[in-house]
């Protein structure tokens, strides 16, 4: 790649003591370091203005594609501070594939992945003193919206590139605690062809009626059903679903109209190594209900990078209630959990090469 990062280091960093006090409890994505990486996209000069530089507002013309027309797709990945006080990613390599085919379905132009992972990098390397210690790590936003001030409906010609970094505390403290979800029958996420399948900012914007109607109904997450037969269990507003059975096989539902998590992919691949019967199939709200109360169904979990994997204790819907696994966090999800983690901070080996040291 000929994309060269020019460092522009900030001349007012943050003070150590402040630093500390923001890093004692970070919460989720209101802390930010003190950099950014940028880089720009024109059709006269591709990819270039690779900068990392202090994080500061964007200026933007009112007129900007992305403000009218929603031209945006993001990312989200960790670095983990290890025990040897090294630093990892987690199949960064995957993000940046999955960020060219967002790009891809949203006429964006593709940014090369080892240009994707450098900038990712760099952050990680200029704001290394952000890294949280103990389970917390340093959450990554690369994102990417149309830049080209035209009101005309057509894919933008100029994109701006942007890596922020967060500080975020263990997502649970304590332990993970189960989580209620509503199943939605008003609202769909997904259908076949549109863009359920790609992280762009559009599919969050709506989810929020329905995430806004689970909290309603005292549940702390939705999860949507397909959009065509209204049955079929799809994933959660932000996290894919598992399923797992009295057999000690997994079910999770096939890609196609769902976001493919890495953490997803992961636990398949864990799950499989493991001697796991897996199987990528559809499950209807019916069967899970009924699984649920003949005991089939020993636990269910939802899992993406943010929490790892959130074990799902209690299912409402305007048909009723039910619960799994007495409303306790499971086994099964627990130890993949565990395993997951442990690659992720460099406890436990890495035979799938996973883990990309930074440090
Ligand atoms: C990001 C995301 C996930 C989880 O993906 P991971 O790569 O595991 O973090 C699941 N569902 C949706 C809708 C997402 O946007």
């Amino acid at each position: 790649m000929t994309v060269k990062f020019a460092i522009h280091p900030t001349t007012s960093p943050t003070s150590d003591a402040e630093r500390a006090a923001k890093l004692v409890d970070p919460g989720f994505g209101r802390i930010f370091t003190d950099h950014m990486a940028t880089i720009r996209y024109s059709q006269a000069n591709g990819w270039h203005d690779a900068r990392i530089e202090p994080r500061k507002a964007f200026a933007l013309d009112p007129a900007v594609a992305v403000l009218h027309y929603a031209q945006e797709i993001f990312e989200g990945l960790k670095a983990y501070k290890t025990d040897a006080g090294g630093v990892n990613l987690f199949r960064p390599d995957a993000n940046a594939r999955r960020f060219r085919d967002s790009a891809d379905r949203m006429a964006m132009a593709q940014l090369p992945e080892d240009l994707f992972v450098e900038a990712v990098e760099q952050i990680v390397r200029v704001d290394r003193a952000w890294m949280p210690g103990g389970e917390g790590s340093l959450y990554l936003r690369p994102f990417m919206i149309a830049s080209e001030v035209f009101l005309g409906v057509k894919p933008s010609g100029d994109y701006l590139f942007a890596v922020i970094a967060s500080p975020v505390g263990s997502y649970f403290k304590g332990g993970p605690a189960p989580v209620s979800i509503w199943v939605s029958e008003n609202y769909t996420r997904a259908a076949i062809g549109g863009t359920g399948a790609v992280k762009c900012g559009g599919n969050y914007a709506a989810s929020l009626r329905a995430q806004a109607e689970a909290i309603e109904r005292g549940c702390d997450q939705v999860v949507f059903l397909d959009a065509v037969e209204r049955k079929y269990v799809e994933e959660l507003g932000g996290m894919n679903v598992f399923f797992v059975f009295d057999d000690g096989s997994l079910l999770t539902p096939p890609l196609g109209t769902i976001l493919p998590g890495i953490t997803r992919d992961s636990i398949l691949a864990l799950a499989r190594k493991q001697g796991k019967i897996v199987r990528e199939e559809p499950y209807t709200i019916g069967q899970w209900r009924a699984d649920a109360a003949s005991g089939k169904l020993r636990e269910a979990f939802a899992c993406g990078t943010a929490a790892v994997i959130s074990p799902i204790g209690t299912v409402r819907s305007t048909s009723g209630d039910f619960t799994i696994n007495g409303g306790k966090a499971g086994e099964v999800a627990m130890g993949l959990r565990k395993t997951l983690v442990d690659i992720q901070y460099g406890r436990a080996p890495d035979p799938s090469g996973w883990v990309r040291k930074v440090f």
